[in-house]
């Protein structure tokens, strides 16, 4: 009789081992604990055994039955917890998606209406010498720039020929490197990061990011400088941008000038409250150009009697902050994904 209890126990964890699945689970279940299961037929047997025997057999039995029972409940468990983690209709988690940065966007809104009219795009470095940064763009030798206050310099030995190095701290140098390596006709953009020691607040930073083009041919003028620019204008802020052109200097345009785009805001038109954009002067400052001095085309043996060129250069982080009314450039580097999280439609 112990005999005949071991094989049952014997066939019960052989099938066992190769049940899978719920249905198998529920099949053990009805061919070892249903109503015509062997077991119970050992159970039934229990009267006609020797009344010595009937308690040792009996409690065999049970052992044997609570011993099946865990097995096939906790392989039922298994089984349902499995398919629960496996329900496909399960709604999905949606994954946190990463998105461009909108300096990025800005950047590259910035070079799709100037590639439009035909410049290419060139970055260079962000490790200059001197020559490029300064020298090459008619910056005197004793330019306040050049001070170590206004320019970081690097701690490396310096190059015989082009002196110092250090960050650079404008997109110019790039623009040199084409221009020395290229005959003109050509017309370029170099955006990228640019570097100051200036003191971070809410409109300054030690690094931003810039946009710088020029564009040098025979018979160019003022004229299309005034053109590129009012059509980067109209794509940039508003269809009826006009600009205001206002004198300057820079060290390697001349003549230079600031200029100044029409408030896309108020349009200049005086309503009960401020303009929060142009605190109603009707204009806002957004870039300086100029054209291409002559000494920086002949620097860079490009023959300035036979070829003219204009140049300007612009801040994204300032379009930026115009355009999207951000009032605080750290909020760009901070990156506080629920002010970044804004720009993600862009
Ligand atoms: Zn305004």
């Amino acid at each position: 009789m112990e005999n005949e209890l071991k094989i049952l126990e014997e066939e019960f964890l052989k099938d066992c081992q190769q049940a899978c699945g719920a249905k198998d689970a529920e099949g053990l279940r009805v061919k070892y604990l249903g109503r015509k299961a062997q077991i119970n037929q050992f159970f039934s047997k229990i009267p006609t055994l020797e009344p010595t025997q009937r308690g040792a057999y009996g409690r065999e039995l049970n052992i044997l039955k609570q011993k099946m029972s865990a097995i096939i409940e906790k392989k039922l468990n298994e089984r349902q917890n499995l398919e629960e983690s496996l329900d496909l209709t399960y709604p999905g988690i949606k994954p946190q998606r990463g998105s461009r940065h909108v300096l990025t966007t800005v950047t590259e809104t910035i070079c799709d209406i100037f590639q439009k009219q035909g410049f290419i795009v060139a970055q260079g470095g962000e490790i200059e010498d001197e020559w490029h940064n300064f020298t090459a763009l008619n910056f005197p030798t004793d330019h306040p720039s050049r001070d170590a206050f206004d320019t970081f310099y690097l701690n490396l030995d310096q190059d015989k020929k082009n002196g110092r190095y250090l960050l650079r701290c404008h997109t110019s140098p790039s623009q040199i490197r084409v221009m020395c390596q290229n005959k003109p006709p050509m017309a370029v953009i170099s955006p990228g990061r640019v570097y100051r020691p200036d003191e971070v607040d809410a409109t300054h930073s030690f690094m931003f990011h810039q946009v710088e083009g020029f564009a040098i041919s025979e018979n160019i003028n003022f004229a299309h400088l005034k053109g590129v620019l009012l059509d980067f204008a109209k794509g940039f802020f508003a269809k009826d941008a006009r600009l205001r052109f206002r004198p300057h200097f820079f060290p390697f345009t001349e003549p230079s000038a600031e200029v100044d785009v029409s408030c896309f805001m108020c349009n200049g038109k005086k309503k009960e409250t401020k303009c929060s954009v142009c605190k109603d002067k009707g204009w806002i400052e957004v870039l300086g150009c100029g054209m291409i001095h002559p000494n920086v085309l002949d620097t860079c043996n490009i023959d300035s009697q036979k070829y003219q060129g204009f140049a300007f250069g612009l801040g994204v982080e300032r379009m930026a902050m115009l355009k999207y009314g951000i009032t605080d450039i750290r909020l760009f580097y901070e990156n506080d994904l629920r002010f970044l999280e804004q720009f993600n439609q862009l």
